[in-house]
């Protein structure tokens, strides 16, 4: 039986087990499926639960079918070939982590370094400029994820969320990301529970290999994937491929272009990094005297969206960074990108989001973009103007930034204001580097916030930054429904978001597992299961 209570911003556990016996007229042991802050009266801020009284553990029943699957795949005359999983993203880990589970062993490339230098790496770019191709916010152990905001909250619905979490607890996260509504682990506890899981997958046999960019692949007659090739030239026999390369890995879309792997572009989103002092989002969301009222209150959140249906265009909200950092994630030389991180404890003196406008085919070709490729050219081109606006030549060490009233009322700003971003920044007129569908975009949602909101807009001290050009992937790479695979190779399998098929840390986990599975299920049903070229499960 599944239970909403609300009780007020202050109170006990015990006044939590009351209002349960009130609702049912007994006592009855519960467990917490969400816990969320319900802030729209700031006099009364309350907490909304939904709990469940069947105590049967969903993480626990999976458990026992892996157990399963691990006895049929070991009672078979093993493959002697190892599945190769590319990249140490949310969804390759967790791909590769799957496999393990069910006694498998793949070997999983990675182009960057393990965690402590790529750390290092990312200190030394943002005191100097110096760049690393391989290990950068995007690329390195971890993945994009490793220098996430850590929020592992998903739209998706899938049995896989729970397990995730689970594993997360289990490699050092706190155990309240199992109930929260907008479950948090900020880019230092994330971080740690990456490093953790991948040092305990390295142990248990997984063959880790840090610094190895993959490069190629071989193909039979049939289209099946037989070796994989690193930048070294060393060629590895592949069971299988799954490539879980992020949606910044341009080399691997350029390959697989060579192939004529089938892909298609995708709808996609640009705009600005806006950051304004945490303190003046917290009065906007809980009242100017939520100090007082709500003492520890965490620093708040805020999602925005208006939507004009007949003009099919959208301005929303993305990645919203309580107390955060604005970070400069370029993972090239050729232009900027912005994104944005949080540690757990939500304390930095700002808050900050990306705020986008949505871009479709329509739009790109009214741009002069054309093709499949015409997403990356406007995306490429735009972080080329960025990175030029505030750069010398061959650099991306400054993020252009613009104090946000000048932004909407397309002034250049003479300075800029204190910022989180650990780069340097520097003034830009960002209003003139846009397309003007696309300012025109975030002016008509930044004035529509602001009524949402009121002063988010006209906050003096807000300031935008850019450009935020990565939140999704610029293509979509093809697979069949049921089997997960590239309808032209019938064992590699396009994984997470690089793919198309993932827009966050829990979705590309739980992508990874799918694929992880759907080859899992060729193993054990080889006959009855996935007939691999059609994609269905007979
Ligand atoms: C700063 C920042 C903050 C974010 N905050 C959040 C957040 O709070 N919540 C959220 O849900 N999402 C967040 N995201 C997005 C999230 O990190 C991604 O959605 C997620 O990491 C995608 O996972 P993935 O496994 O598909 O790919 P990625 O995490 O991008 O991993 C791909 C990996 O593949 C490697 N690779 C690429 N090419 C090759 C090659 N040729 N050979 C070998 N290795 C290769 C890369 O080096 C990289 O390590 C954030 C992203 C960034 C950059």
């Amino acid at each position: 039986m599944q239970l909403q209570i609300i009780l007020p911003y202050h109170h006990s556990e015990q006044q939590l087990r009351e209002a349960v016996r009130e609702q049912l007229g007994y006592d009855v042991p519960f467990r917490i499926l969400k816990r969320s802050i319900d802030a729209r009266q700031h006099h009364n801020i309350r907490i909304q639960y939904s709990l469940t009284t069947d105590l049967r553990d969903p993480v626990e029943e999976l458990a026992g079918g892996i157990e399963d699957q691990r006895r049929r795949l070991h009672a078979l005359q093993p493959e002697s070939r190892r599945p190769v999983v590319v990249g140490t993203g949310p969804g390759g880990i967790f791909c590769a982590y799957w496999l393990r589970l069910h006694g498998v062993k793949p070997v999983l490339l990675e182009q960057g370094p393990p965690m402590r230098q790529r750390v290092r790496d990312m200190a030394r770019f943002m005191k100097t400029g110096d760049l690393h191709p391989y290990s950068n916010i995007c690329f390195g152990a971890g993945g994009a994820g490793t220098y996430s905001d850590g929020k592992l909250i998903t739209r998706i619905r899938s049995p896989y969320i729970g397990f995730i979490m689970d594993t997360f607890v289990r490699f050092g996260a706190p155990e309240n990301i199992r109930y929260l509504y907008n479950p948090h682990l900020g880019s230092n506890k994330i971080r740690h529970c990456i490093t953790r899981m991948l040092d305990d997958m390295e142990n248990s046999e997984i063959d880790i290999r840090y610094n190895t960019r993959f490069t190629s692949f071989d193909s039979d007659a049939g289209g099946r994937v037989t070796h994989v090739e690193t930048q070294d030239g060393e060629r590895l026999d592949a069971a299988a491929l799954f490539l879980a390369t992020g949606h910044s890995a341009r080399d691997v879309y350029a390959l697989l272009r060579s192939r004529e792997t089938p892909m298609s572009l995708k709808e996609f989103a640009l705009g600005v990094r806006v950051e304004h002092p945490a303190a003046a989002i917290n009065a906007m969301q809980y009242g100017s005297k939520y100090e007082a009222r709500y003492e520890g209150i965490e620093t708040a959140q805020y999602k925005l969206a208006r939507t004009w249906k007949d003009e099919n265009r959208a301005v929303y909200s993305f990645c919203m960074c309580p107390g955060g950092y604005v970070l400069n994630a370029s993972s090239d030389t050729t232009g900027v990108v912005t994104n944005g991180m949080s540690n757990y404890l939500k304390s930095g003196r700002f808050s900050n989001a990306a705020i986008v406008v949505n871009v479709s085919e329509q739009d790109l070709a009214h741009a002069g973009y054309g093709g499949i490729d015409a997403a990356l050219a406007m995306q490429k081109e735009l972080e080329a103007r960025f990175r030029a606006s505030v750069n010398v030549p061959g650099s991306v060490h400054v993020v252009p930034g613009q104090r946000l009233q000048d932004f909407i009322g397309g002034h250049a700003s003479r300075s800029l204001l204190p910022a989180s971003c650990l780069n340097p920044v520097a003034p830009a007129p960002m209003h003139e580097l846009f397309p003007g569908f696309i300012y025109e975009g975030l002016r008509r949602g930044f004035t529509d916030f602001d009524r949402k909101m009121r002063g988010f807009s006209q906050q003096a001290q807000a300031q935008v930054f850019g450009i935020e050009s990565r939140t999704s992937s610029p293509y979509r790479i093809d697979r069949l429904d049921g089997s997960l695979v590239s309808p032209m190779h019938a064992n590699l399998y396009p994984v997470g978001e690089g793919a198309g098929y993932a827009g966050g840390i829990t979705s590309a986990a739980v992508d990874g597992i799918r694929a992880a599975q759907a080859w899992l299920w060729t193993m054990i049903e080889p006959a009855s299961c996935f007939t691999a070229m059609s994609g269905t499960r007979v």
